[in-house]
């Protein structure tokens, strides 16, 4: 299965320095930064370097060095922001909407990490 992706989108332009953006980290294969739009008082979005469209894309596509390095990305930023259980905190939801059914709006894969509060019921 093939993905066309887009490498005009917004995140494509971040990751080339055309747009600016509130880094919180970074590593060799993704980097993590402030979402524009805030939801909750932790909602940082974490994006692969490479070009993938969606989170399906991403997992099938990505190599293990590249899905390691934004697994541990995410970790890395539950950690600063406070939102950890691994250190004790009350936790965090991790979402990563895919396509036109998850409502997905920005065409290169990203997980939101929302946390520094009680999240509603996932109903819609
Ligand atoms: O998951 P979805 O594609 O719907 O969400 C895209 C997210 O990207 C939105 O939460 C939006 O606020 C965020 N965004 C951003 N910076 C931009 C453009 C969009 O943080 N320049």
């Amino acid at each position: 299965m093939t993905y066309d992706y887009d490498d005009q989108n917004i995140f494509a332009k971040i990751l080339r320095g055309e747009i600016p953006n509130d880094t919180v980290a970074e590593n060799d294969h993704a980097l993590a930064f402030r979402d524009i739009a805030p939801k909750a008082p932790t909602h940082v979005l974490v994006i692969p370097k490479g070009q993938y469209v969606s989170f399906d894309d991403f997992s099938a596509n990505a190599s293990e060095a590249e899905i390691v390095g934004f697994m541990r990305l995410c970790a890395k930023v539950c950690a600063s922001e406070g939102v950890s259980l691994g250190d004790g905190h009350e936790g965090f939801r991790a979402i990563a909407n895919s396509g036109p059914h998850g409502v997905q709006e920005v065409p290169h894969f990203h997980l939101h990490i929302m946390g520094g509060r009680m999240m509603g019921p996932m109903v819609s």
